[in-house]
């Protein structure tokens, strides 16, 4: 892992002690049906954890259907179903835009359940965001869920290993088509050796096309790794 520069370290211990405050003024509480948590870093109870909809190797097969290369992903397994207004929408959106990083961590550790024992990664890797919005969000939330991953299934994490070569505008309002020609060919590998010869594991907060994870497993694969697998959080409506 990398370590972090001066600023960061301060800024992380800042959202720290601000998190703390938080958590006295108003006691964690489940996602889903509000109960009280004793762990601030969950973002939900068990029971609501085990009631989400889960996503099925078809629904993903039926996703990357009518994606070009979706090949170069060995393997892709999703955890949960976007639910428009639901406890997955609450999850994601207090993951990526409510300052709750640790959240990622947790979850991480349940995406975990997904990767198989007989395919243990080398190397675990964050689909990196915008610069931009990395400096608005002060953390990337897909380097939170790798950071669970890693220590659950203890591999190594290298946030640094893929990048964005280029800016790429949000995604939000493009079709599927204007998606694809607006990733691909967004991400290098800095150094390839961090990758080559690995079985690498990409990991995002959302699917929905594939067109990310494709553009940054080519990168991957460009660079030599040996497989390039991918998990997501959830599968977004399209
Ligand atoms: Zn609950």
């Amino acid at each position: 892992m990398r370590s972090s520069s001066f600023p960061q370290k301060l800024t992380r211990a800042a959202r720290l002690t601000w998190s703390s405050v938080l958590n006295v003024l108003y006691p964690p509480q489940c996602l889903g049906c509000r109960q009280r948590l004793p762990d601030p870093a969950a973002p939900l109870c068990h029971r609501c954890m085990q009631r989400l909809d889960r996503i099925t190797a078809h629904d993903v097969d039926e996703r990357l259907a009518r994606l070009p290369n979706a090949s170069a992903m060995a393997s892709v397994q999703v955890l949960w179903r976007f639910d428009a207004a639901g406890t997955v929408q609450k999850v994601q959106h207090q993951l990526k835009y409510g300052n709750r990083p640790r959240f990622g961590i947790k979850l991480g550790g349940v995406m975990a359940e997904l990767v198989s024992d007989a395919m243990p990664p080398d190397l675990i890797v964050p689909v990196p965001l915008h610069k931009t919005r990395f400096l608005e969000r002060g953390y990337n939330q897909s380097t939170q869920l790798a950071e669970g991953l890693a220590a659950t299934l203890g591999v190594t994490m290298d946030e640094g290993a893929v990048v964005r070569a280029r800016a790429t505008p949000s995604q939000t309002h493009l079709s599927r088509e204007k998606r694809w020609a607006n990733v691909h060919g967004a991400f290098v590998v800095p150094d390839p050796d961090v990758v080559a010869g690995k079985s690498v594991l990409l990991v995002d907060d959302v699917l929905t096309t594939g067109a990310t994870l494709v553009a940054a497993a080519e990168a991957m694969q460009a660079a030599g790794a040996t497989e390039v697998h991918a998990v997501t959080l959830a599968l977004a409506g399209l």
